[in-house]
């Protein structure tokens, strides 16, 4: 078998020190490293790699330059400081490897060739006092939890008790969590077959595993096939409590990239997915098609159904001629403050600010989408988020307002992120998942 050569270490630092300054100039990082490898896809995989460590490392390495650099670098040696660091913060490479790479790769681009020695200088002086300098940085919440200040104090305003173990939680690796199409094999077959293959796997929930070692998606045994989708057991929830069955007509209002259209399509529920951007629902079709399953697709604003009615047939309609819905997922954006340890550019990427304008557009999705549900019929809404503004104070203002509105019980509200290694999974809620926030409301008249 040929192995695949990795790229030099200096390459793979140029072209992460680049997605970094798009990332810092406001794109997500999957934007920021699209847009750097546009002429360098074979990198990816390293150049991601480097990335998201140096992501996950943001406060630390701006700190340490802060405090060993006389004066603010330019942004094209910050980028190459920050992606260095973390490599040496997290003993992937040899550090002398790393700080020789970093100094090549300063030399090898014009913008940061004048500052090579300058580079030299600053990373061996951060591994001469290497333990000193990060043992004072972790008394700093902002560098030890990797959020920015608003954000913690968000936190601790929330979870004046649990916002330690949160923050601790979403500090730790993703855990690759697979959702079982249980229309084909039961969850627990399909774990004895990954045990059969020599994968370690855990059962985490009635339809979920986690497979211990991360793996792209091509190697996930039954994953082509459709046996199995990637999404997060606390993802998984949605399609279980919207209660969704064979002969019900669901719309799933926010629906792409289609993770839980394609739960509710495989649980055998007949689904309008609509979804705003025509981009992200290609990736809706992908979904389906993998798992040989079928939705009604409709690209379109959730918040004027009046554009895309007519686009619905053979469903019950109102006297104005708006379809009527059994049930109705509104799985609304948010600041997806509940996986920050798959997203951890969102931190960085948001303002306090934004969760304001956020909850206007949560709010505005639920007074459009409530007179699509007939009477008797459920409306899910849901959040990946852990803000109480998003969740728990989102939905009391609707059913203040909303007297044909009750709140059915759950067996969970706000899920906390749970730490990244999990017990096998006996009954009840999944013992593996990010934060969500989930209220399932009936109409009653
Ligand atoms: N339900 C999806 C899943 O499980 O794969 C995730 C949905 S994501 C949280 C929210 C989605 O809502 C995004 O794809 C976003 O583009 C879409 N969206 C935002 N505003 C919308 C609107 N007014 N109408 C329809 N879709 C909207």
């Amino acid at each position: 078998m040929n192995a695949v050569a990795s790229p030099p270490l200096a390459e793979v630092l140029h072209y992460a020190a680049e997605a970094w300054q798009h990332f810092r100039a406001g794109r997500s990082l999957d934007r920021a490293l699209a847009a750097a490898l546009a002429d360098r896809p074979d990198l990816r995989p390293a150049v991601q790699d480097a990335t998201y460590k140096a992501v996950r490392h943001l406060a630390a390495s701006e700190r340490l330059v802060e405090l060993l650099a006389a004066r603010p670098p330019a942004a094209e040696v910050a980028a190459l400081l920050a992606v260095a660091l973390a490599q040496l913060q997290t003993d992937n490479y040899a550090e002398y490897a790393v700080v020789d790479q970093a100094v090549s790769s300063a030399r090898n681009s014009l913008p940061t060739r004048g500052a090579a020695g300058f580079v030299n200088a600053l990373l061996r002086n951060f591994l001469r006092q290497r333990a000193t300098l990060l043992s004072e940085l972790q008394l700093n919440d902002t560098v030890r939890y990797n959020l920015p200040h608003w954000w913690i104090e968000r936190l601790q305003r929330a979870y004046p008790t649990d916002w330690t173990s949160v923050a601790e939680h979403q500090r730790q690796p993703p855990p690759l969590v697979l959702r079982v199409n249980v229309s084909r094999l039961p969850t627990e077959r399909y774990l004895a077959n990954l045990n059969a293959a020599g994968m370690d796997a855990t059962r985490v929930g009635e339809q979920a595993v986690w497979l211990h070692d991360a793996r792209p998606v091509a190697a996930i045994p039954g994953f082509s096939e459709g046996e199995v989708s990637v999404q997060d057991a606390g993802a998984q929830l949605a399609a279980v409590w919207l209660d969704a069955r064979a002969g019900m007509q669901v719309l799933d209002a926010c629906a792409a990239p289609g993770g839980k259209t394609a739960h509710l399509a495989e649980l055998g529920a007949t689904v309008t997915a609509l979804e705003i951007d025509a981009i992200r629902a290609m990736r809706i079709e992908e979904n389906l098609r993998r798992g040989g399953l079928t939705a009604h697709l409709i690209t379109g604003d959730a918040l004027r159904p009046e554009s895309w009615q007519s686009q619905i047939e053979d469903l019950a309609k109102t006297e104005t001629g708006a379809a009527l819905f059994d049930r109705i997922l509104v799985d609304a954006p948010c600041t997806a403050s509940g996986i920050v340890r798959r997203h951890p550019d969102i931190p960085w990427l948001r303002r306090s600010a934004d969760v304001a304008q956020l909850t206007k557009v949560q709010r505005e999705l639920l007074h459009a989408l409530w007179p699509l549900l007939k009477v008797g019929g459920r409306l899910l809404y849901a959040v990946c988020s852990l803000f109480p503004e998003e969740g728990r104070e989102q939905v009391d203002r609707f059913v203040g307002r909303h007297c044909e509105a009750r709140l059915v019980p759950l067996p969970a509200a706000q899920l906390l992120p749970t730490a990244a290694r999990a017990p096998a999974w006996q009954s009840g809620l999944p013992t593996l998942h990010d934060g969500f926030f989930y209220a399932l409301l009936e109409k009653t008249g």
